[in-house]
C-alpha cells in the first residue's frame, strides 16, 4: 500500500486513473487520506479545455479527509482526526503574516503535496497527500465530510461578503444564482440585508426565493435596471455582487449602484476585455469597486464552523455523489450547466 491512486485530467477531455507514489511526510506535515472531494469550476473548465492550467492536471481543492499519520513537530492533529485542507498558504510571506493569504507570494515555492509530473491545484483527487499542518483545519468528529469538503467555496463567499461591509437593512443585488450566488444570498441574509437576485434559470430563481431572496428578477424577461430602480425608489443598490463572467454585465452593475454603493468583483473575468467606467460618476456618487478572490485562513475556519454547526446546510448545493471509481461519470455530470456541486467519495 505505498501507492496513491489519483484521477487526473491528462489532456482536454481526457481523464485517467494513475498510480502515484504515496507521499512521505516531512517534519510539520500530516499524511492526509482523502474521503470526499468536490468538482469545482476549475476542474470542469480544465476538463473542457476552456481554461488551461497546463496538462496533465491533478485537481481537487474542495476536499475533506482523515489524518493518517503526523510528522515530527505536529502538535495540533492526531491520527484519525477529520480535517479539511486550505489553500497552500506558505505562512512565511508578508501577506500570510498579515492575515491576507489570498495574495500569498510564495505558495508555488512550497514542496508539492504529492510527487506529480504536471500542474496541480489542491490535489484532493489523489488518495493521499502530505500537507503542512498549518494548511489544515480540524472539524468535529460528527461533521459530515461531504459537507465540510465544501469549505472552500463557502469561505470564498465569506471573504467577498466581509469585504462588502454590508449594513443591516441595506439593499443587496446578487447577479447569478449558481452555487456562489446562492451562498452569497445565504450569507447576505445573515447580515440583515434585503436581497434582490438576477438569474435567467427558472429553477434557480425559485431556489433563491426558497432561500430567503426578497425578489428574483429574470433579466431576459424584464429590464434588470428598471426593476432595480422600481424596487429601490430610484436610489439603486447599496451593494452589488457580480458572480458571472460576462463582460457586458459590469456596465449594468455600475448603473444600478446607489450613492456610496459598493460593486464587488467576485467572478473571474477576461482581463483582455476593457470595461469603460465614468470616473466622474465614481467620484461624484462615491462608489467603491472591490475585488475579491479566494479565502483567507480565517474565512476557511469560519466556513467550517458554519457548516459543521449546520448554520448553513450544504446539502442544498450538492447535486450528486459518485464513488471514486466512477470519477469519469462524475465529471460528465459536473459539466452539465444545471449541476451544482458533484461530490466524489473515496
Ligand atoms: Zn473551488
Ligand atoms: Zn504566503
Amino acid at each position: 500500500m505505498d501507492k496513491s491512486r489519483a484521477l487526473i485530467i491528462k489532456d482536454k477531455g481526457v481523464l485517467e486513473y494513475v498510480e502515484l507514489e504515496k507521499p512521505q511526510i516531512r517534519p510539520y506535515e500530516v499524511l492526509y487520506r482523502t474521503q470526499s472531494c468536490s468538482l469545482c469550476t476549475v476542474e470542469q473548465r480544465t476538463y473542457l479545455g476552456t481554461r488551461n492550467y497546463g496538462y496533465p492536471f491533478l485537481g481537487g481543492h474542495e476536499s475533506a479527509g482523515i489524518v493518517e499519520a503526523v510528522g515530527e513537530g505536529v502538535v495540533g492533529f492526531e491520527v484519525g482526526d477529520k480535517v479539511v485542507f486550505t489553500s497552500a498558504y506558505c505562512n512565511q510571506c508578508v501577506y500570510c503574516h498579515t492575515g491576507r493569504g489570498t495574495q500569498c507570494l510564495l505558495k508555488k515555492k512550497l514542496p508539492k503535496r504529492i510527487n506529480f509530473e504536471g500542474s496541480m491545484l489542491g490535489g484532493g483527487l489523489s488518495e493521499y497527500l502530505a500537507i503542512p499542518a498549518w494548511q489544515l483545519i480540524k472539524v468535529p468528529d460528527d461533521a459530515n465530510l461531504d459537507h465540510v469538503a465544501l469549505t472552500e467555496p463557502l469561505a470564498c463567499c465569506i471573504h467577498s461578503i466581509e469585504k462588502a461591509n454590508i449594513k443591516t437593512g441595506e439593499t443587496v443585488v446578487i447577479i447569478g444564482m449558481g452555487i456562489m450566488g446562492l451562498l452569497h444570498l445565504k450569507l447576505a441574509k445573515m447580515k440583515g440585508a434585503r436581497v434582490i437576485v438576477s438569474e435567467v434559470n427558472d429553477l434557480r430563481r425559485q431556489k433563491a426565493l426558497n432561500n430567503g431572496a426578497d425578489i428574483a428578477i429574470n433579466p431576459i424577461k424584464e429590464s434588470f435596471i428598471d426593476k432595480i430602480k422600481e424596487y429601490t425608489n430610484n436610489l439603486g443598490a447599496d451593494v452589488v455582487f457580480n458572480t458571472i463572467p460576462i463582460p457586458s454585465v459590469w456596465k449594468e452593475a455600475i448603473s444600478i449602484l446607489a450613492p456610496y454603493g459598493r460593486l464587488i468583483a467576485y467572478s473571474s473575468q477576461d482581463e483582455s476585455v476593457e470595461i469603460g467606467v465614468d470616473f466622474g460618476k465614481v467620484h461624484g456618487k462615491e462608489f467603491e469597486f472591490i475585488g475579491t478572490t479566494n479565502p483567507t485562513m480565517e474565512n476557511n475556519l469560519n466556513a467550517t464552523w458554519l457548516i459543521a454547526n449546520k448554520v448553513i446546510d450544504m446539502e442544498e448545493v450538492i447535486d450528486s455523489r459518485f464513488a471514486f471509481d466512477e470519477g469519469i461519470e462524475a465529471f460528465k455530470r459536473a459539466i452539465e450547466p444545471d449541476a451544482y456541486r458533484v461530490i466524489i467519495k473515496y
